[in-house]
């Protein structure tokens, strides 16, 4: 059973009359004739955490939102799809764009929020292009714009494309970036449920997680909180890249294991070779080691091994892999990204590149692996956000599991 990818293929990305005829907007049309409070009730019944990365209850979310009192309030789509080896939102936007529009418009309507925008990578220009599209389309059919459907409720999108920051994918680096600022994070707390865009209230979630919302509204919180395992309902879109022998997006509910979803999915581990290592959740996390393929995919066993699902990332390591390289370009990675706001995350970045570099290159000298748990420990304490705090974690991983290869 697929609830997320069900459209994707089989509807005309570009036809609003298509996405109508494959049941569109009815979700939304069920949606004005409830009240905001049972709409977000059964968000929160679903127990449907962000899919982003953070996992956060996106219910908790709308319904600070709701109770914000404000002149203004805004919806905003995180689509700046930066993990490295994370694609599943540009599947959705390409495929499945109305979607994208009836979700948020079911957001604005709950939230009390009349304005959207909807910020996409500009590295993913059919994206931003199928988006803006079955914007216009919306509007031009009545889905956007003022009193939609004769319901008197009003509510807009707008596009906004990033100009390739990693950072600006930080949910106030971004709002920094759409008011037309430096994308810098914001210092949190507050959190943007009450000061987000231009101050005001504003509920931002990633693409996928709005896709849920959808089969959560249709078929009811209850029952989407019966799909996945406790702690983890529903289903995950997982971006699967490297040594298999058919990489994508797949949609699984949690709990399946990393090995159904390699071998029976991916259709396993390319030319007959070893797995030596996963990098699950995406630049940020732990290796995951072959003896780890049972674990269940879901947010508490991951966290019960000292890894992370993060926002779905799978790339496969085969046996023939030099780690310690891997290592090195996710820290040139991270080193590039830093947007250099705060002095831990800017120079910890800049010297765990040295360091990491100076090994992989193999020339390790003696105390390289304590001065990089050291420089990890500042970075984590004292960093501004999420990059800073955990951009050490493949390093401390590999020093853990690959110290053997140097
Ligand atoms: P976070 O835990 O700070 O916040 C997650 C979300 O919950 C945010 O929207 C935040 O505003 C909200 N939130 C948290 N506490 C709250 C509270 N008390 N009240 C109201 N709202 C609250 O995490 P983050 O820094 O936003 O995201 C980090 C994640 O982003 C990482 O897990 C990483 O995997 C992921 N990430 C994803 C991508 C991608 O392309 N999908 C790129 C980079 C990072
Ligand atoms: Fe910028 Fe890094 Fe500080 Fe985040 S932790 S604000 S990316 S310098």
């Amino acid at each position: 059973m697929q609830i997320l990818l069900n459209n994707c293929g089989a509807v005309d990305p570009g036809s609003l009359e298509d996405y109508l005829a494959h049941g569109g907007f009815e979700v939304f049309q069920k949606a004005l004739a409830m009240s905001r409070p049972a709409i977000i009730e059964e968000v929160k019944a679903s127990k449907i955490q962000g899919r982003g990365g953070a996992g956060f209850p996106t219910g908790i979310k709308w319904e600070a939102v709701y109770k914000e009192q404000a002149d203004q309030k805004y919806v905003i789509c995180n689509a700046d799809e930066s993990e490295i080896g994370t694609f599943k939102d540009r599947k959705l936007m390409e495929e499945d764009p109305f979607r994208l529009i009836e979700t948020m418009l079911i957001a604005g309507y709950a939230v009390g929020a009349t304005k959207g925008f909807v910020y996409i990578r500009g590295e993913y220009p059919l994206s931003i292009a199928r988006i803006t599209h079955a914007i216009k389309k919306s509007q031009a059919q009545g889905f956007l714009g003022e009193n939609i459907l004769g319901s008197g409720f009003s509510f807009d999108i707008e596009v906004r494309r990033g100009a390739g920051a990693y950072i600006c994918g930080e949910e106030t680096a971004l709002m920094e970036s759409i008011e037309g600022k430096r994308g810098e994070p914001r210092n949190k707390p507050p959190f943007p449920v009450t000061h987000g865009l231009f101050g005001k209230p504003t509920v931002i979630n990633n693409v996928e997680t709005f896709y849920n919302i959808l089969p959560i509204l249709r078929h009811g919180g209850a029952w989407y909180a019966s799909l996945g395992v406790p702690g983890s309902t529903g289903h995950k879109l997982f971006s699967i890249s490297g040594h298999v022998n058919r990489p994508g997006v797949y949609e699984v509910p949690f709990g399946v294991t990393l090995r159904t979803l390699l071998e029976d999915y991916a259709g396993g581990i390319k030319n007959g070779k070893q797995l030596q290592a996963v990098m699950v959740g995406g630049a940020a996390a732990s290796y995951v080691t072959p003896d780890q393929l049972d674990v269940p995919l879901d947010y508490a066993s991951y966290r019960n091994i000292g890894c992370t699902l993060g926002s779905g990332a799978i790339i496969v390591f085969d046996e023939t892999v030099d780690m310690w390289e891997v290592t090195r370009r996710f820290a040139k990675f991270f080193k590039h990204e830093s947007c250099g706001k705060c002095v831990p995350c800017r120079i910890g970045c800049d010297r765990q590149y040295t360091l990491v570099e100076r090994i992989a290159r193999g020339e390790r000298q003696e105390g390289d692996y304590e001065l990089l748990l050291e420089i990890s420990q500042v970075m984590k304490d004292a960093s501004i956000c999420g990059l800073g705090q955990t951009a050490s974690s493949p390093v401390l991983s590999a020093i853990k599991l690959f110290a053997d290869q140097r």
